[in-house]
């Protein structure tokens, strides 16, 4: 037998003995391998329905009653909650709106002002105190670090949070992050997984060493929400943010939510303080009165169409475990790069992706002269992945619906594209 049809034979076994591969029937997608989803996952079935009922029933025949029969009013919170298990966060911490440059911009400038109200003894809340961090007061809290391989609209917004907050804004690469922290770090912004590389990061130790220092962190999950286990609450974090139209499929533009942990909530002064983070609301009052609990972190009237859409789309995880996600997202990643090993011409991609599991999120990106018109070709033969300036390949595996198979035909067409 060939190599060719060992690989494809071997994609044929794992796809038998892979348990979520019945999930791939809750999507509606065709015969085309879509390896995008950490860009734009796949239409999960039951949303049309949903929007359909949305549209025509709750706003047409409800209209204004639907705020509350068809609650609309509390789907940010609700929206949450239902994200919260997967981010490994208990209820009550996750709002659902707006962008998630949006909100970056609250949570940093929200942990700035943190750590500026911070006393001599460190973390008003604790943490970080053992280390004597915080000798100076809060105040002296003047500089923002953030990932300097950051996906770009979080450096842009740190950068306008920074002169607003008369902070200096300092990047610096995640691995050298704790020798860069300091009693003059406030807050720290990293990405969870890099979105060019696929590297996970070390959210644990970071986060111990942002609290170590006396700093607050700011984590945007935008390609490991829904990819992988993230244990927010069991890892201290501060604040998070992440989008849903990756691997949690919302659709187009769904909005992101915002993580503020508990113990912070109290403490949460949102620099977009609308109306509809007030107390009450509906008072109309002239003075802004900040409401408890997640809804702090709203802004204005909630996208609801999105929002329910994303809601429907979010029932694709019935049942499905998070870990059980991550160990498929592995095999797979682990299967391309073997096959791309066997199938492509050697020396014409280089793996940017780091080989260890610790450090890999779910997605392969292969570093490759002619990316942009390699990534046209696959294209047109229907293995649909990304191009990333000036030379990267990006191909995400989003388990819920990728299979071995999908992944050997992937790495086959792109040998055969590069030959
Ligand atoms: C996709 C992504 C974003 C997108 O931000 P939007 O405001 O939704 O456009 C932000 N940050 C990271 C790390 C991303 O991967």
């Amino acid at each position: 037998m060939s190599e060719i049809s060992e690989l494809a034979a071997e994609a044929e076994k794992l796809d038998a003995a892979d348990e979520l591969a019945a999930l791939r029937e809750r999507f509606v997608l065709d015969d085309v391998v879509y390896l995008d989803g950490n860009s734009l996952g796949a239409l999960p079935a039951g949303v049309p329905a949903r929007v359909e009922d949305v549209v025509r029933r709750q706003w047409g025949e409800l209209r204004i009653r639907s705020w509350e029969e068809s609650g609309w009013w509390t789907a940010p919170e609700r929206i949450g909650d239902r994200i919260a298990p997967l981010l490994g966060a208990a209820a009550g911490q996750i709002v659902v709106g707006d962008s998630t440059s949006v909100n970056v911009f609250k949570a940093l400038v929200a942990a700035v002002r943190m750590a500026g109200e911070d006393d001599g003894a460190g973390r008003a809340h604790g943490v970080g105190r053992e280390s004597g961090a915080g000798r100076g007061s809060g105040a002296d809290r003047d500089e923002i670090l953030v990932d300097a391989t950051t996906f770009p609209t979080d450096g842009y917004i740190a950068e306008s949070a920074a002169r607003m907050t008369g902070c200096a804004l300092r990047p610096v690469v995640p691995a050298e992050m704790p020798a860069a922290l300091g009693d003059r770090t406030a807050a720290v912004l990293l990405n969870h997984v890099d979105y060019r590389t696929g590297r996970l990061h070390d959210l644990p130790a970071l986060t111990a060493a942002a609290h170590q220092a006396g700093a607050y962190v700011v984590w945007d999950l935008c390609h490991s929400a829904g990819a992988l286990p993230v244990g927010l609450d069991e890892h201290g974090v501060d604040l998070a943010v992440g989008c849903t139209y990756k691997y949690l499929n919302g659709g187009p533009g769904s909005p992101a939510f915002l993580y503020v942990r508990h113990g912070l909530q109290d403490r949460f002064d949102s620099p977009l303080p609308g109306w509809n983070s007030h107390a009450e609301p509906f008072g109309m009052r002239p003075a802004y009165a900040p409401a408890s609990g997640a809804p702090r972190g709203r802004v204005g009237t909630p996208d609801i169409l999105s929002l329910l859409a994303l809601e429907a789309a979010l029932d694709v995880w019935d049942g499905v475990s998070v870990e059980a996600v991550r160990a498929k997202s592995l095999a797979l990643t682990d299967f391309f790069l073997r096959c791309v090993g066997e199938y492509v011409p050697d020396g014409r991609v280089e793996s940017l992706t780091p080989a260890a599991h610790a450090e890999r999120g779910s997605q392969v990106a292969l570093r490759c002269d002619d990316a942009g018109d390699v990534m046209k070709r696959l294209i047109e033969r229907g293995v649909v992945g990304d191009f990333r300036a000036p030379d990267v390949l990006r191909f995400g595996f989003t388990p819920l619906y990728v299979g071995f198979a999908d992944v050997e035909r992937a790495a086959r067409v792109l040998g055969e594209t590069l030959v």
